[in-house]
């Protein structure tokens, strides 16, 4: 169950207001469209993927204190997998390349078998 981000009692899912503080939290009325909310002094632009790309055009950039489409950066930040190296990549590389490999094989000895005749 989620929490206010205001006054941090839990609140449902699907709840429009917070019934603790009267928080707005979905916007246009719509259960389907989180109204994000800043904490505090602080802005929701600081932290938001699209304005780090430099991406929104929304006027309240860079001070909004509400928004429907802010994207935490550091979730994506957390989705992104370091790359494999090492022993790890060659055995991933052979798992994804074994069709060719069985195939290359066969050729193989197909030719060699040729030439012992
Ligand atoms: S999407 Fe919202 S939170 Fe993100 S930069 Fe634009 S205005 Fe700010
Ligand atoms: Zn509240």
């Amino acid at each position: 169950m989620p929490s206010c981000p205001q006054c941090g009692n839990l609140v449902t899912a699907d709840a429009l207001k917070c019934p603790h503080c009267g928080t707005v939290l979905k916007a246009y009325g719509h259960q389907g469209i989180p109204l994000y909310q800043a904490k505090g002094a602080s802005y929701l632009c600081d932290r938001c993927l699209y304005h780090e790309d430099d991406s929104c055009n929304f006027p309240q950039r860079p001070y909004a204190k509400t928004c429907t489409l802010y994207s935490d950066r550091a979730s994506l930040e957390e989705d992104i997998v370091p790359p494999l190296t090492g022993t790890k990549a060659f055995q991933s590389w052979f798992r994804n390349n074994r069709g060719l490999l069985l195939l290359l094989g066969v050729i193989l000895m197909s030719v060699l078998l040729v030439f012992l005749r």
